[in-house]
């Protein structure tokens, strides 16, 4: 190669530098990464995004890697959308407030979700020892961490009249109130998770914000790996943001395939992975992903997502939807006249035969692989 190169990044994106021979054209970049975005860092922790303006075609989910630290706050707010998030690491202390006033305090763990409907007053907050690291999805492109309604904006731009008048207390109890917010800022770790549910009065019924991992259904499992899905039908609360969580073991495959109803905004959680994204034109492009990297596909491109390391390769495909929704390329060409099929491809009637009859979700591995 002539001229100036970066190899350093060069060296992370082998499949672009020597791609397929069967791409062809360009698209819109598909590929971005908290590992490349700047962080807001405050004392009690730090956040860093991916949003549309970072991402052009990110525009039905925009993302937030957040820390706090043993005691960080994230401040009492709440925005105009949804929020999805999954804990990656250490625990949180989460409360909201539901549309019926009806208020929450759970604690999650690595591998918890959690989701609040637009306009619900929520606030976060690291626990000891590790404090909390997640990732949110607002289903916004548009959507920042820093463009969120704080309890403190809120309180220092109102008169102290009206507060008292509010409040039904003296003006001056306001003197001493944040005239900044606060946004992420070190508090005092809290107490036990009963105590804090019976202060702020609990009571049992509505439909949980939380929503473990461990317990999602198998859609489809195999040597290859699995696909899990939480949606609405297993997470009543999640109406707009349908997650599915994909496993695929070295050697494997997520299998050809796309999704009718949504794009799908993908968070690499471990390991290495190598993908192609099929459009019209025809466009084909492969890139590369690891952990901590953001992917999107466009509803009804094509695609497949390859383990291309030694370790199992886990994301999550996140969809602005209440409902998962694939079409599988075997499952589609099984279910066809195989003549129908024999024709267009000139591949024999046979050899179609052998084809996996149904969805597969990952391809399951060769015998020869275990
Ligand atoms: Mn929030
Ligand atoms: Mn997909």
């Amino acid at each position: 190669m002539e001229g100036p190169q970066n190899r350093v990044i060069e060296s992370q994106f082998p499949s672009q530098m020597d791609a397929p021979a069967t791409d062809i054209s360009t698209q819109p970049f598909f590929w971005s990464s908290f590992n490349i975005s700047p962080r807001r860092q405050q004392h009690g922790g730090w956040a860093r995004e991916v949003t549309q303006a970072d991402f052009q075609i990110s525009d039905d989910i925009s993302g937030v890697n957040m820390y706090l630290a043993p005691g960080g706050i994230r401040e009492l707010h709440w925005h105009q959308t949804a929020e999805w998030a999954i804990m990656t690491r250490g625990r949180c202390r989460i409360t909201t407030l539901d549309g019926k006033g009806r208020p929450s305090v759970e604690d999650v763990e690595a591998g918890d979700l959690w989701f609040f409907p637009a306009g619900t007053p929520h606030s976060l907050q690291g626990l000891s020892p590790d404090g909390a690291e997640f990732v949110i999805a607002f289903d916004n492109g548009d959507q920042s961490e820093s463009n969120t309604l704080l309890i403190t904006d809120w309180l220092a731009h109102t008169p102290p009249d009206i507060l008292a008048k509010n409040f039904a207390v003296p003006a001056d109890t306001f003197k001493d109130i944040p005239l900044h917010n606060l946004w992420i800022f070190q508090g005092d770790e809290p107490g036990s998770l009963e105590a804090d549910q019976k202060a702020a009065k609990v009571m049992p019924g509505p439909d949980s914000p939380v929503f473990g991992l461990s317990r999602a259904p198998t859609l489809r499992s195999n040597s290859g790996g699995s696909v899990q899905i939480v949606d609405s039908n297993n997470f009543p609360i999640a109406k707009t943001i349908a997650t599915a969580l994909i496993t695929v073991q070295p050697g494997g495959m997520r299998e050809m395939h796309w999704h009718p109803n949504a794009d799908e905004w993908q968070y690499y959680l471990s390991g290495e992975a190598r993908m192609t994204v099929f459009n019209t034109g025809p466009h084909a492009n492969t890139t590369d992903f690891r952990a901590g990297d953001v992917g999107v596909v466009r509803k009804n491109f094509g695609h497949y997502v390859e383990n291309a390391g030694k370790d199992v390769l886990q994301f999550v495909e996140v969809f602005r939807s209440d409902h998962y929704e694939e079409v599988s390329l075997a499952n589609w060409l099984s279910r066809l006249p195989p003549d129908l099929v024999a024709q267009h491809l000139n591949i024999a009637p046979e050899m179609l035969a052998q084809f996996p009859q149904e969805s597969q979700g990952i391809v399951a591995l060769k015998q020869s692989q275990h």
